[in-house]
């Protein structure tokens, strides 16, 4: 008598993990899909030459180059094989991408293989040198007397 609501309790939640993993996986479908067609865009279309690619609102309000300022124009030259000029437009994308390339691979590949996406191993001294980084590009960027200035976008 108990295994079976046992078993009918096991069954109801299996049922509800897949439906929840079938809704991940669309979403997953779907994200793919988003950025593949994004991807294809900013290969034809050249940033800001276009009115429809968005806009930084920090630039927008202060002027300034934030830390993201100029990566879309950084990939749309990247796409093109233009290395050197992605790097004028946003050296910290151009930089930071294997690492992200990596991380994206990673994910889908335990995603579509179904393994378990085990954790990586980060300390966070790691995470503050990072976001330091960005923080100092972002400030660095803006300052007339460094070498990052002349890379602005
Ligand atoms: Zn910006």
């Amino acid at each position: 008598m108990q295994w079976k609501s046992v078993l009918r309790d096991f069954s109801v939640r299996r049922s509800n993990c897949m439906s929840i993993c079938r809704g991940q996986n669309k979403l997953l479908w779907v994200s793919l899909v988003g950025v593949g067609l994004g991807l294809v865009v900013l290969f034809y279309f050249e940033p800001g030459k276009y009115p429809f690619y968005p806009f930084c609102p920090f630039h927008e309000l202060t002027g300034l180059n934030c830390p993201a300022c100029g990566s879309l124009r950084a990939l749309h030259q990247l796409s093109h094989g233009n290395i050197l000029a992605a790097f004028h437009f946003n050296p910290l994308l151009v930089i930071s991408l294997p690492v992200l390339g990596i991380v994206l691979v990673r994910n889908l590949s335990a995603r579509f293989t179904g393994s378990p996406l085990q954790p990586i191993e980060c300390r966070p001294l790691v995470l503050w040198l990072a976001l330091g980084v960005f923080v100092a590009f972002g400030i660095l960027r803006n300052l007339h007397f460094t070498s990052l200035y002349r890379l602005g976008p």
